[in-house]
């Protein structure tokens, strides 16, 4: 999708602090994170949401609720962070803080932030 902003994060139009990507997917860290560890993963493929990417490519849905699971499993483990120990988050609707129509996953370890929007 032209007008995307994790689109563009995605093709290397807009840059990222990259943690993790493979030809399907790319994680990298929230430009305004609510903890110790925040991080955002998306798949390379324009689904709005978590629900239409499980209803229209449950193979890529699969690979990347696993793949997310592993980095997040990885990353909560440094900088004294209690290992493999995390939130799994998708924000799915405006209403419910949903920002960027661009399906993505939250990850979220260590001290998170007491009014944290995610
Ligand atoms: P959500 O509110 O669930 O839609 O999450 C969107 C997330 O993307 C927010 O936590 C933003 O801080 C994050 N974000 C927005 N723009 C960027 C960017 N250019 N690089 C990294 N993270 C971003
Ligand atoms: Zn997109």
């Amino acid at each position: 999708m032209t007008d995307c902003l994790f689109c563009k994060i995605a093709k290397g139009e807009i840059p990222s602090d990259i943690v993790y990507q493979d030809e399907k997917m790319i994680v990298f860290k929230d430009i305004n994170p609510q903890a110790e560890v925040h991080l955002v993963g998306i798949p390379r493929e324009h689904y709005i949401n978590i629900v239409e990417l499980t209803h229209e490519n449950i193979t890529l849905a699969q690979y990347f609720l696993s793949k997310m699971a592993e980095v997040g499993s990885k990353m909560s483990g440094g900088n004294g962070i209690d290992n493999g120990q995390f939130k799994l988050l998708f924000n799915t609707g405006e209403k419910i803080g949903q920002s960027v129509f661009h399906v993505h996953a939250h990850i979220l370890a260590g001290k998170i932030n007491e009014d944290a929007r995610v």
